[in-house]
């Protein structure tokens, strides 16, 4: 093997999600619509209900299992939770249109966009970037990819969220601003989309915080369910 082809930090991991059926989905990159259900822009106090969407990424890391103990994580003392539908996309492409867009999709998938929500006030507040608040570790966990042939395009369905058995957040994928096919169709302006990249499309109302020791269930209608424990913090 010549050098220059060689890992020279053979530890450093690939990040994949398992696929329903089998076999595993690799990730690209993850972004992630900032708002998209308008109960949940009324409930966060948002400015204008009628903005276009706009995008934030996750570290490719940051995503997580079905099953997974995700520590509480520093810097934070309001942890909360938000269900979403992830698009995951099979085929790349830019200004794409928006009835070519749903020919990008390879699968969806329940998601939670784990958010420090005191921490993205403060960067609305101070007019900052969102990362601290919504960029981490594990921050990004994400159930079984279900196949589009398996799968229905998803234009309606409920999407549930409960803690500890006790329902937190029920919504219906219709009720999302922008449909799967436009914000595909949006992102793909701003930034060529890859095959592996994973785009979760925001979340209804009901968002709330947790605490270690809570069992949180996600649920899309259709899809396999996502399950994650909310852990200690790391020392
Ligand atoms: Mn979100």
């Amino acid at each position: 093997m010549n050098v220059a082809a060689q890992h020279m930090l053979p530890g450093v991991a690939e990040t994949e999600l398992p696929v329903a059926g089998g076999g595993m989905f690799p990730v690209r990159r993850v972004y992630c619509v900032g708002r998209n259900y308008i109960d949940h822009i009324r409930e966060m106090k948002e400015a204008d209900e009628r903005d276009p969407p706009f995008f934030f990424q996750k570290p490719r890391d940051a995503v997580v299992s079905d099953g997974a103990h995700v520590p509480y994580p520093p810097f934070t003392t309001d942890f909360q939770f938000e269900v979403e539908l992830v698009v995951a996309l099979g085929l790349a492409g830019r200004n794409i249109q928006v009835v070519q867009a749903l020919d990008h999709v390879w699968g969806y998938a329940v998601g939670i966009d784990l958010t420090r929500r005191d921490r993205q006030r403060d960067a609305r507040d101070l007019r900052l970037p969102w990362e601290v608040g919504k960029s981490f570790d594990a921050s990004a966990p994400c159930g079984p990819i279900a196949r589009t042939r398996d799968a229905r395009h998803f234009k309606g369905g409920a999407i549930t969220l409960s803690v500890n058995g006790i329902e937190r957040q029920h919504g219906d994928i219709g009720q999302m601003i922008w449909s799967v096919a436009e914000v595909i169709a949006q992102l793909s302006r701003q930034v060529t989309l890859g095959a592996g990249d994973l785009i979760y499309t925001g979340t209804p109302a009901g968002v709330g915080p947790v605490v270690p020791g809570d069992v949180i269930a996600a649920q899309i209608d259709g899809l396999p369910s996502l399950t994650i424990t909310i852990a200690p913090a790391e020392a």
